[in-house]
């Protein structure tokens, strides 16, 4: 796709932009919920929808694991399986590999690991993934690389396994192009590349330069929001911001959803973000209101409350005027209706902060 990310705006490293999909246009800084196993959980695509939302994110790791990536292709492939409209991304299953699954090798070639499930041997590599996210009908994938740069956050790392993430990454951008090379350039879809190197600068520096000097339509960051402190994350931010180069390239932070680093991240050139924590949150009883405040709708204090969660916002939970105290009955008694209510709130309520940023 030519000319596929331009940016309406830019300024003190704040940009507005937008991105054509060959699902649709998207309107950028965006927040995308996560959609893990082809439906955002608990909440319909309609609903999803509502909430103002431009994409949405599923996941090939547990896609490939069930059912399967031919018969989501067999059922009409993402969209049509999971009656999604929104444009729609893929992860490359690396992070799932490697932070869920029995690892029993990992070579040059990929990573050989034990369904969780059925014990079954199963093989990830760069190339198995980008086939597996052209299955699926993704409209943006994710390269895959290889996580275990991740574990101990940038201190005692192999240095082989960072020269891998970029070798893995030439692969997956080799059998990308392979696979769209007859593809009209509108029918094309996009291909992220991952930067990695934990908390080290100098690292996380070259893997930067590493990845956009090939020809990636997009630049995730991954590797954040994986248990270092708010302080750590903030820092890397901020240290990579001014090293962007000047290519028409969205900017995908992995995995980062909290109102405040959702915020710190766009003042710092992200353009996209994902995580699951506004769902998760929400069956927790858990919703954010003005101000990023927590508040937990069990709380006793809610019993009688009629009051919406929060009045100042204009999701269609807290437009249709569904109380505290109603809620808080809900959760109580074990109705799954409540955490729908509440992802509905939370997803709105992070679309708001990047709608702020709208030019
Ligand atoms: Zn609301």
């Amino acid at each position: 796709m030519s000319n596929y990310f331009a940016l309406l705006s830019e300024k003190d490293g704040i940009r507005s932009g937008v991105l054509k999909t060959r699902a649709g246009e998207v309107r950028t800084p965006t927040f995308m919920p996560d959609g893990t196993r082809g439906a955002v959980k608990g909440v319909t695509p309609e609903m999803v929808r509502e909430t103002g939302v431009q994409v949405v994110l599923a996941n090939t790791y547990h896609l490939h694991l069930q059912p399967g990536e031919d018969t989501v292709a067999k059922l009409g492939g993402l969209h049509e399986f999971s009656k999604q409209t929104l444009p729609m991304l893929t992860d490359s299953g690396g992070f799932q590999v490697f932070s869920l699954a029995h690892i029993n090798k990992i070579t040059e070639e990929g990573v050989t690991f034990k369904d969780p499930k059925t014990g079954s041997t199963v093989f990830l590599s760069p190339e198995k993934s980008i086939q597996i996210q052209m299955k699926l009908g993704a409209d943006m994938m994710v390269a895959f690389d290889d996580v275990t740069a991740l574990d101990d956050k940038g201190r005692n790392r192999t240095k082989e396994a960072f020269d891998r993430t970029h070798r893995w990454l030439e692969r997956s951008l080799a059998e990308f192009q392979h696979l769209t090379r007859d593809m009209d350039p509108d029918e094309r879809p996009l291909l992220f590349g991952v930067v990695q190197g934990g908390l080290d600068k100098d690292l996380r520096k070259k893997s930067l330069e590493i990845v956009q000097s090939l020809p990636v339509d997009g630049i995730a960051i991954g590797g954040l929001s994986v248990g270092e402190s708010r302080e750590e994350m903030h820092d890397m931010l901020a240290y990579l911001a001014p090293l962007y180069d000047d290519s028409p390239r969205p900017r995908f932070l992995l995995g980062v959803g909290d109102p405040i680093d959702l915020r710190f991240a766009i003042e710092h050139g992200i353009d996209m973000l994902d995580c699951v924590l506004p769902t998760r949150n929400a069956r927790h009883a858990t919703a954010w209101v003005t101000g990023d405040e927590k508040i937990h709708l069990t709380n006793a204090k809610y019993a009688d409350d009629t009051g919406v969660i929060d009045p100042g916002c204009d999701c269609t939970t807290c437009r249709g005027g569904y109380s505290k105290g109603f809620l808080r009955h809900q959760f109580k008694v074990g109705e799954t209706l409540a955490g729908t209510l509440v992802s509905v709130h939370n997803i709105r309520y992070l679309q708001r902060i990047c709608e702020d940023y709208l030019s």
